[in-house]
């Protein structure tokens, strides 16, 4: 828009009194330049939360072609003046979580990037989508379903976009697969297998402090199982089965799920059987199987590169930082509506809360729950 006013500004023109017709040679070069300069224009990002993951991302960004790092909302006024040094962000452009809201009076911020703990994520992206800014925020979008779906309503009725930061659905193997999936390559689909899992360390850490995390592995690491069937199956679960295994009630405490093995049936009648867990590292692996022909990845979630075969032979496609990839696309999908391949949207977020809601009522009931 600013491109747009200096053009016009400087042509002598206002946007109104052009006669924007085909046949218009005025209109016609305007246009041209208008297309030509918005291609230009990154999508302007400030993170918040400036912890380890939003430093990957920070770093990552500075490969990408459309989305540029030019903000940082953080608590911590030495952060932000290593960042502000290492990524040449103005003063005007940095916030505190008491002033965030002004970023609403920034026209050069276009989106804030959340990256707090996940107990915050509602509260920062209804701050964010108030002060009229685009919110892509990290997985899991919130704690649970409620929240989530608050989430979304905010953002709709602020007419800002909300993004999930799925980073594996624009990672090239795995998009690789999905399209084979959407070929029929693989035929009818009935099995899905994924296993995510790390052994957690410090226990004073905010994942495994329930007001922050809203839950233990399965909030952290488990999504990416629930997320890895519905766009490996391509369908939207109809149950849900769950158990819980705790053996250190000490470190994993109320609320905190150390090992959850869960069981999604999907309408077509395929079944996932997965494992979430904070005790056992080498877990990273999904495994696809349809009547025709399988998918094996492993890792397939971890920072890569994401390494697989399929029926056909291994996946080859190069490796390109994940978040770099993830930015360029948002910058797109925020700025000209691209559509991507599997969706990252807030209803997406909501979808994996709804199950992730109905795996935690599975394990203290000890019953299927119905999700249709
Ligand atoms: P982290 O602890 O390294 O960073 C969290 C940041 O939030 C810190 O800078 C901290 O100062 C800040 N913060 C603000 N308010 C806070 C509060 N009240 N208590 C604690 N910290 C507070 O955590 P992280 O690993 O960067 O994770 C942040 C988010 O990113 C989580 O939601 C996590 O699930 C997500 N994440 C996503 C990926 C991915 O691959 N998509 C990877 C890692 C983390």
């Amino acid at each position: 828009m600013k491109t747009r006013r200096i053009f016009l500004q400087k042509a002598g023109l206002s946007a109104l009194a052009l006669n924007l017709t085909p046949f218009n040679p005025i209109a016609a070069m305007t246009k041209e330049i208008f297309s030509e300069k918005q291609d230009e224009q990154p999508l302007r990002v400030a993170i918040m939360g400036l912890g380890s993951y939003g430093t990957r991302v920070a770093r990552a960004m500075k490969d990408c072609k459309r989305a540029k790092l030019v903000g940082v909302i953080s608590g911590t006024p030495s952060k932000i003046e290593a960042w502000q040094k290492e990524y040449a962000i103005p003063a005007k452009n940095c916030y505190n979580y008491e002033t965030y809201h002004q970023i609403k009076d920034n026209p050069d911020i276009d989106a804030v990037y959340v990256i707090t703990p996940n107990g915050l994520h509602m509260e920062h992206t209804l701050g964010v989508a108030k002060s009229g800014k685009h919110v892509i925020c990290e997985k899991p979008m919130a704690v649970n379903s409620n929240e989530g779906k608050i989430m979304v309503d905010a953002c709709n009725a602020a007419g800002v976009k909300l993004l999930i930061g799925y980073r594996m659905h624009f990672e090239a193997k795995t998009q690789e697969v999905v399209k084979m999936r959407m070929n029929g390559d693989f035929g009818k689909i009935l099995f899905f297998q994924g296993l995510s899992g790390f052994i957690i360390g410090d226990p004073s850490q905010w994942r495994l402090n329930y007001e922050l995390s809203g839950g233990g592995a399965m909030m952290d690491i488990g999504i990416y199982s629930i997320n890895g069937a519905r766009y490996m199956i391509g369908e939207e679960p109809i149950w849900v089965t769950a158990q819980e295994t705790k053996n250190n009630p000490e470190k994993f405490k109320e609320g905190i799920d150390e090992t959850i093995q869960f069981q999604l049936g999907f309408p077509g009648g395929a079944v996932a059987s997965c494992l979430s867990t904070y005790s056992m590292n080498n877990l990273d692996k999904f495994f696809v199987n349809g009547l025709k022909g399988f998918a094996e990845m492993q890792p397939s979630t971890g920072y890569g590169p994401i390494e697989g075969k399929t029926h056909k032979g291994p996946l080859t496609n190069p490796h390109v930082t994940h978040q770099t990839t993830q930015m360029d696309e948002m910058a797109a999908i925020i700025l000209d509506g691209k559509k991507p391949l599997v969706p990252v949207d807030g209803e997406e977020g909501l979808k994996d809360m709804v199950i992730i809601d109905a795996i935690y009522e599975a394990v203290k009931t000890g019953k299927k729950v119905n999700l249709v």
